[in-house]
């Protein structure tokens, strides 16, 4: 049997941490069996589908590199389908006709609430033949539900679990303006799209029943359920807004990898052993449903930065620079120009190895190499201008003779030739370094100076290192 499995998001906001998982879980299950992973967008709600929402599911499936098979699917576009479903159990005395109206199911729902019923509609309709039918009201469709008995489900991570069917409601499937409802459109696509395991968030198990006893009116085979417990915020409660947990789009924007984000995912809800950084690849070879736990996971911001800062070290130079160029160009807006562009680029990738081992993130890596990007006079911050004192820029005056003489300018040379001139002067190497720093950074931390030195080149370094002497 080949396995499908499918993400099913409705278009009507970004794609929240949760939802990614879920993304995540049925793609790595489809990958680990050599199954397909389809993509279906939940459009049947005109109202609160947006093309913004759409584009932001898209983009951050691929950007965590969730790519799906095949095109994605509409909802909305096979609402014939669904309709046609519909009809087919109404022909089959397996639903029915419902003309009540909104007046009499308000009525009807709190009589059932108050007799501490579940089941919502008392079934009136069920046995309205059409002669008796009221006119003028549009007639919605709902599924003969059963009446005594239990659905059971096995799900692949809850266990085994069971409703008693007299707390299943008739549910609507065909609204009287002929739209259908999710309960129909998910069960009909997921047949349709041939769906072996159906993988999502456990506020779906309740759904699931529902669905189970759809599959059997109509006679199809249902597919595996798996529900995967939601995240919770730091404090228990389902993660949302309030803790922080924002679109995917939006941990990008702070600077976050996407392989980190995965992997924080990933270890939410499911575990290998105590291994902690398990990058995709490795993950397609370990997943599998029977460690998805049970509990929910929770949110832990600070691991997500540590995961974030290892993926960082691990992460090829030049792919960061593609990632930091557009921040600084942003941030120094005008001052990157095309020629300039270039010197910053092959600075920061001359520059790279040490920035990175220095940063957490895309935007803590952008403002530590801003000084590569910056254009002279350097603004110096307070730290940076504490250590230029006047002992120090006689120092570094001091220096400067020797430094403009010298033929080898790699790190190396350039360290010895300082410690020498430290030994001469009998001053402690920090004393001339940290200025030197200052100087040609702004800062007083940085990666190593000489490698900077290096990095920025003699005439840079001794530019910097004039406008420092003369105060500029
Ligand atoms: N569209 C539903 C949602 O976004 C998912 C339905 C499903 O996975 O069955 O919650």
């Amino acid at each position: 049997m080949t396995i499908v499995t499918r993400f099913a998001p409705s278009p009507t906001g970004f794609l929240h941490l949760g939802a990614a998982r879920t993304a995540l879980f049925n793609w790595l299950y489809a990958r680990h069996h050599g199954g397909r992973f389809l993509l279906r967008i939940e459009d049947t709600d005109r109202k609160r589908s947006t093309t913004q929402a759409l584009d932001a599911i898209l983009d951050g499936l691929r950007w965590l590199g969730l790519e799906w098979d095949g095109d994605w699917v509409s909802q909305f576009a096979r609402r014939p389908r669904h309709a046609e479903a519909a009809e087919r159990l109404l022909a089959e005395d397996k639903a029915f006709r419902c003309y009540c109206t909104p007046g009499e199911l308000a009525e009807m729902r709190e009589k059932a609430l108050q007799a501490g019923r579940t089941r919502l509609y008392d079934g009136r309709c069920r046995e309205r033949h059409g002669a008796e039918a009221p006119s003028g009201t549009a007639p919605a469709i709902r599924f003969k539900a059963p009446l005594d008995g239990e659905s059971v489900i096995d799900d692949l991570v809850q266990g085994e679990v069971t409703v008693a069917n007299e707390k299943l409601d008739d549910m609507v499937l065909l609204r009287g303006d002929g739209t259908p409802t999710y309960m129909l459109a998910v069960v009909v696509d997921d047949h349709d799209m041939e769906i072996t395991h159906v993988i999502r968030g456990d506020d779906h198990l309740t759904n699931a029943f529902r669905q189970y006893q759809l599959y059997l009116a109509l006679g199809w085979e249902a597919p595996a359920f798996a529900h995967i417990p939601l995240i919770h915020g730091a404090d228990g409660a389902k993660l949302s807004k309030r803790h922080g947990a924002l679109g995917v789009e939006s941990y990008r924007d702070d600077g976050c990898l996407p392989e980190a984000l995965a992997n924080y995912l990933l270890r939410l809800g499911w575990s290998h052993g105590d291994d902690e950084v398990i990058d995709l690849q490795q993950a397609t070879a370990w997943f599998d449903l029977d460690a998805v736990g049970r509990s929910a996971g929770r949110f832990d911001a600070a691991k997500l930065e540590n995961l974030n800062g290892h993926y960082l070290r691990a992460a090829d130079d030049r792919r960061l620079v593609d990632l930091v160029m557009p921040r600084l160009a942003d941030e120094l807006a005008g001052q990157l120009a095309e020629q300039h562009a270039i010197t910053v680029e092959a600075r920061l990738e001359q520059g790279m190895a040490g920035l990175k081992e220095r940063a957490k993130n895309i935007v803590e890596l952008s403002e530590n190499a801003m000084f590569y990007a910056r254009k002279r006079p350097l603004p110096l911050a307070d730290k940076a201008l504490a250590l230029l004192d006047s002992e120090a820029r006689r120092h570094l005056a001091g220096l400067r003779p020797g430094l403009d003489a010298a033929v080898d300018w790699k790190a190396d040379a350039l360290e010895k030739l300082l410690r020498r001139f430290s030994d001469e002067e009998r001053v402690k190497l920090g004393k001339i370094a940290q200025p030197l720093r200052a100087a040609l950074t702004g800062a007083a931390a940085s990666p190593g100076i000489f490698e900077i030195m290096e990095v920025l080149g003699k005439e840079e370094t001794l530019g910097r290192l004039d406008d420092a002497i003369q105060g500029a």
